[in-house]
C-alpha cells in the first residue's frame, strides 16, 4: 500500500508519524471520509471543501493548496491502482511538545491513505440495522461545532461502545437538547406516512451523503421536512435508514428492540438506496 506524507509517496511501512504529533497526543486534527465507485472520487470538492472548512476552523492553515491536495488524492489511489476505494486524508497539527499550544507546531502534518473496501454493512442492506439510542450525549455544538470533522471522535467511539454492549449494528445520538442528533458516524433519516424527515444539520455533521440523499428525494418528488425529532419520531416511523460516506444509505430495521415499519426496508428507503447507486456509478472526478 501506497501512503501519502508530507509530499511524498511512500510504502505503508515507511507511513510514520512523530509520537510528539498533536493528531495524536491531543486530536488536534481534522479529516475526510470519501469513497471512489468504479474509477471516480464522489463528490471530491465537497469533501475537500469541508476538510479545509474544518482545518479553518480549528485555526490550522492547511499547507498546500486545495488543487495539490485533489492531485495528491488521486495520485495514492492510481499509485495503489485503485478503482473503487474508502479514501482517508488527515492534516494534524503536526509535530510540538507535550503542551496543548498550537503555536508551538510549526506545520500540519498531512497523509492520505486509500483502500478497497466494499459495503461497510455487508448482508444489513437487505436485512436491515440494528440501532441503539445511547445515553452519551453527541458532543453540544457550542463545545465544538460538529461541522469540524476533527480527529477527536471519543465522543463517537463512546456512543458506539454503548451500542456495542447493546447489541445495535449502529448508535443513535441525541443532542444535550434531548433532540434526535445523528448515529456515530452517519446522518439519520425518519419516513413517516410517505414524508421523509431529518433533522437540521444543527447538532450533527452537515453529511454529503446526507445531501445526496435530500437531492434524490427531491428528484423523485418525495417530500423531505427537516425539523427537530425525538423518541416519538424514531418509534413511530414507518422506516428509518443512514445515511454515510462509509455506511451509503442503510435501512434501519430495529431500534430500541421496536421493529421499524414491518421489520424490512421500506419502499422509500429502497428508492432512496437505488437513487443514491444511480448517482454514484454517474458522477465523480476521474481517477485515470
Ligand atoms: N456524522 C458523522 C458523525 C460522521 O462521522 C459522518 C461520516 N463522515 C457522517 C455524519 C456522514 O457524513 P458524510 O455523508 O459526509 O460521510
Amino acid at each position: 500500500m501506497i501512503i501519502y506524507l508530507d509530499g511524498a509517496f511512500v510504502p505503508e511501512s515507511e507511513a510514520k508519524v512523530s509520537v510528539f504529533d498533536h493528531g495524536l497526543l491531543y486530536g488536534d486534527g481534522v479529516f475526510e471520509g470519501i469513497r471512489a465507485y468504479d474509477g471516480r472520487v464522489f463528490r471530491l470538492d465537497e469533501h475537500i471543501d469541508r476538510l479545509y472548512d474544518s482545518a479553518k476552523t480549528i485555526d490550522m492553515k492547511v499547507p498546500i493548496t486545495k488543487e495539490e491536495f485533489k492531485e495528491a488524492l488521486l495520485e495514492v489511489l492510481r499509485r495503489n491502482n485503485l478503482k473503487d476505494a474508502y479514501i482517508r486524508p488527515v492534516v494534524t497539527r503536526g509535530k510540538g511538545d507535550l503542551g496543548l499550544d498550537p503555536r508551538k507546531c510549526p506545520k500540519p502534518t498531512i497523509f492520505i491513505i486509500a483502500t478497497s473496501w466494499g459495503a461497510m454493512y455487508g448482508d444489513l442492506y437487505e436485512k436491515g440495522l440494528t440501532a441503539v439510542s445511547v445515553s452519551v450525549r453527541r458532543n453540544p455544538a457550542e463545545a465544538l461545532p460538529p461541522n469540524v470533522k476533527s480527529l477527536n471522535y471519543l465522543n463517537n467511539i463512546l456512543a458506539k461502545i454503548e451500542a456495542n454492549y447493546k447489541g445495535g449494528d449502529e448508535a443513535i445520538f441525541f443532542d444535550t437538547h434531548g433532540y434526535v442528533a445523528e448515529g456515530s458516524g452517519d446522518n439519520i433519516f425518519v419516513v413517516k406516512d410517505g414524508v421523509i424527515a431529518t433533522p437540521h444539520t444543527l447538532n450533527n455533521l452537515r453529511g454529503v451523503t446526507r445531501k445526496v440523499a435530500l437531492e434524490v428525494a427531491a428528484s423523485l418528488g418525495i417530500g423531505v421536512e427537516e425539523r427537530n425529532l425525538g423518541y416519538f419520531d424514531l418509534y413511530t416511523a414507518d422506516e428509518i435508514f443512514v445515511t454515510g460516506t462509509a455506511a451509503e444509505v442503510a435501512p434501519i430495521t430495529k431500534i430500541d428492540g421496536r421493529i421499524v415499519g414491518d421489520g424490512h426496508p421500506g419502499p422509500v428507503t429502497r428508492q432512496l438506496m437505488a437513487g443514491f447507486s444511480a448517482v454514484t456509478a454517474k458522477e465523480g472526478t476521474p481517477i485515470f
